[in-house]
């Protein structure tokens, strides 16, 4: 795509500026959306939107660990009450690519191929959005495979949804500073997955380096700029390496932030190569997480 293509897109997804004549209020949360979209397309050529930073030219066709290029295709746009009360009925959009490799991805084939679906233009995406708000939906959601390997386009979609929509970024928590920039101000809450309890275990099942301080330092961010809900899907065999740990912290570092306490594992993709994740998480296993929770102080949501 040459730079005019790009100028005339961000001008198509930029908003009208009020008119102060008029009285009309700005639309501020789609016009700092649209401002910051030709930024955003020429941080790709540079890639650091990830802590992977692998500095590939994604505009020219390079491709880094993610293997995404300049525009994400959606494999999944429709309603889904599958997520915490507060945000059901929603309209969520799954983007494929992911910079994380879990072996347990219940999306495995999905998240990590980011040709999986069709590239839906992002007008076209507000659209059925703005349709199904319309009709009732609460929240529009916004995930993946992972949503901040594609913040180019998920400020072109802000920018054309409504300004009074809610917003929901659910996250891996592995951005890096750049997209974190990039997005500030435009997701009214930020659902951040926290995996793994240590490095190791990251290094191990996820191919994830310096887990633990990025997403971390992700989760810190985000209650400060966001309403946060932290995630996180306890595994078998993983109790007491990952989820104590991150529980501890939480309750330590962010008090009172919301937790989403998933105990619903399925050892589907390539979970079977770790001996441990070969099976469903057990009733006596969900039941000593969800104590290791209350025994951290944390505020769990359903
Ligand atoms: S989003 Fe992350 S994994 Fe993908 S190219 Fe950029 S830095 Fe690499």
């Amino acid at each position: 795509m040459t730079h005019a293509q790009i100028e005339r897109e961000a001008q198509a997804a930029r908003p009208e500026r009020s008119d102060a004549r008029s009285g009309s209020r700005a639309p501020a949360r789609r016009f700092a959306a649209a401002e910051r979209a030709i930024g955003a397309r020429e941080a790709l050529a540079d890639c650091r939107l990830c802590a992977r930073d692998c500095r590939v030219d994604r505009l020219a066709g390079e491709l880094g660990l993610c293997r995404a290029g300049d525009r994400p295709c959606v494999h999944m746009a429709q309603i889904e009450m599958g997520e915490e009360l507060e945000l059901i009925p929603t309209f969520a959009v799954a983007l494929s690519g992911c910079d994380l490799r879990c072996a347990f991805c219940i999306a495995g084939a999905r998240s990590w191929d980011p040709g999986a679906g069709e590239a839906i233009p992002a007008a076209a995406l507000a659209r059925r959005a703005t349709a199904a708000l319309a009709a009732g939906a609460r929240t529009v959601t916004i995930l993946g495979g992972e949503p901040t390997v594609h913040v180019p386009f998920l400020l072109a979609l802000v920018a054309a949804l409504p300004d009074d929509a809610k917003l929901v970024l659910k996250t891996n928590g592995y951005g890096s500073a750049v997209s974190r920039q990039l997005l500030q101000g435009l997701f009214n809450v930020w659902c951040i997955d926290c995996k793994f309890g240590n490095d190791a275990c990251a290094a191990r099942l996820a191919n994830a380096p310096h887990y633990c301080a990025v997403v971390r330092e992700n989760v810190v961010w985000a209650a400060l700029h966001a309403d946060l809900i932290v995630r996180h899907l306890a595994m078998p065999g993983h109790l007491e390496c990952c989820w104590q740990p991150i529980a501890a912290w939480l309750g330590k570092h962010v008090p009172g932030v919301k937790v989403s306490l998933g105990t619903g594992f399925w050892p589907g993709w390539q979970a079977h190569r770790h001996q441990e994740l070969n099976r469903p998480l057990s009733v006596g296993e969900a039941g000593r997480a969800r104590a290791i929770a209350i025994q951290s102080g944390l505020d769990l949501v359903e």
